[in-house]
């Protein structure tokens, strides 16, 4: 998933669109996907 750092609209898929969908800007912050983390509990 990726963000646009200008409208901050996440964009899914950048594979066939190099421009922001919503804005056409060319830049993205990158998002991690969320990696469940377990808490362990004593
Ligand atoms: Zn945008």
């Amino acid at each position: 998933m990726y963000k646009c750092i200008s409208c901050k609209k996440v964009i899914d898929s950048l594979d066939d669109k190099v421009r922001c969908p919503f804005c056409g800007f060319r830049i993205y912050s990158k998002m991690r996907p969320e990696t469940p983390r377990r808490v362990v509990a004593r």
